[in-house]
């Protein structure tokens, strides 16, 4: 059986060689006798994997000695309300960028624990762009600034990462972490998801200043709160072990091909002939967002005739090429093309549809 591209914004394709590693090494790893999954994760051989994967990461993203890696549960969800929670830090006020759906569910969530400035929203745009810095109106009293780098839903990126100046930096990275060299020095905080350039859906990593942490707010549930984290090298409770385990390998697979420098590359070339065939088909396909903050990880098309959508899709899944469609709030089409899309993935996309616009037209 032969593996299909697989568009989805998450959980996502992992790269074939973690995955033939993995299953190398399912009924006995190293020697073990066991399975990752069945180890206590207070033994040897996991924490030899834990500490490995924690010291890759840092490796790839070049995370300085004064952050604490936190490898975590709940998803990059229940980060929105971990955030307010620990760094707040006796302040009452957060200023958020709104750019997309993924903003707006971290601002409803950050609203129950703290005022919320939104520094500039591009909701009247459609979330098709990012908020023009003359607009922006930063509070230099708020305790953080949070902004979206990445809008898995709508195709948005921020271009660069956004000056606010002396107020600590927050960033959900969940869709575009390890995409491209990052300078982790700039933030107070990042976090994400795995489920798309990481590893399986269940964990999050968040990266945080160690400078900024131990003084949550009241009620803070222990396991939200980044010291104890900390402390307990992530290990307060059990860990979700094998996405760990995965995770590390993914690591180790970025750093066999060259680091993040490499992987920018790469990324970049998929996103532009990508793009390049959206706009260079006379309007069969279009892409709303400004050329300027069009995301390199989920590209968003519409056919300009949507009664072809579901013939699209179904030829598309036919051609092997899956998972196609776009978030149901939005419609359309969207191809999320992470670091484990092949380039192969895209040019096969591309092909397919060129063909299929040749044969609608
Ligand atoms: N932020 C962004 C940018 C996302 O794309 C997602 C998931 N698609 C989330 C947050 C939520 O992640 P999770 O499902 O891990 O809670």
């Amino acid at each position: 059986m032969s593996r299909l591209y697989n568009f989805s914004a998450g959980p996502a394709m992992l790269p074939e060689a973690v995955l033939q590693r993995a299953q190398q090494e399912f009924m006995d790893w190293h020697g073990s006798g066991m399975n990752v999954m069945e180890m206590s994760h207070r033994g040897k051989e996991f924490l030899s994997i834990a500490n490995q994967a924690e010291a890759d990461l840092r490796e790839v993203m070049a995370i300085p000695d004064n952050y604490k890696v936190l490898f975590l549960q709940g998803g990059a969800s229940s980060q929105f309300a971990a955030i307010p929670m620990n760094l707040l830090r006796g302040k009452k006020t957060a200023d958020y960028f709104n750019t997309g759906q993924w903003s707006k569910k971290a601002i409803s969530e950050a609203k129950r624990y703290c005022d919320v400035n939104i520094v500039a929203s591009s909701e009247d745009d459609g979330f098709n762009s990012v908020p023009d810095k003359s607009t922006w109106t930063l509070n230099p009293d708020a305790a953080y600034v949070h902004y979206t780098a990445n809008e898995t839903i709508g195709g948005v990126e921020f271009d660069d990462i956004p000056d606010v100046g002396d107020v600590p930096l927050v960033v959900d990275l969940s869709s575009t972490i390890l995409s491209r060299p990052i300078d982790v020095s700039k933030f107070a905080l990042i976090y994400g998801g795995a489920q798309k350039n990481i590893g399986p859906a269940g964990l999050a990593i968040v990266i945080v200043r160690d400078d900024l942490i131990g003084d949550t707010i009241e009620g803070t549930p222990t396991m939200f709160n980044y010291k104890v984290q900390a402390d307990n090298d992530s290990m307060y409770n059990t860990p979700p072990t094998y996405a760990l385990y995965i995770a590390g390998l993914v690591f180790q697979w970025l750093k066999e091909l060259g680091g993040l420098t490499n992987m920018a590359k790469i990324n970049q070339r998929k996103a532009e002939k990508l793009y390049a065939a959206i706009d260079h088909s006379d309007g069969f396909y279009t892409n709303p967002v400004n050329p300027k903050y069009r995301s390199w990880m989920n590209v968003t098309f519409t056919l300009g005739n949507a009664d072809l959508d579901a013939d699209f899709l179904a030829q598309a899944k036919q051609a092997g090429l899956v998972t196609l469609k776009g978030h149901r709030s939005v419609g359309g089409m969207r191809a999320s093309i992470y670091n484990a899309m092949p380039e192969e993935g895209v040019d096969a996309l591309i092909t397919f549809m060129q063909d299929f616009a040749a044969k609608n037209q």
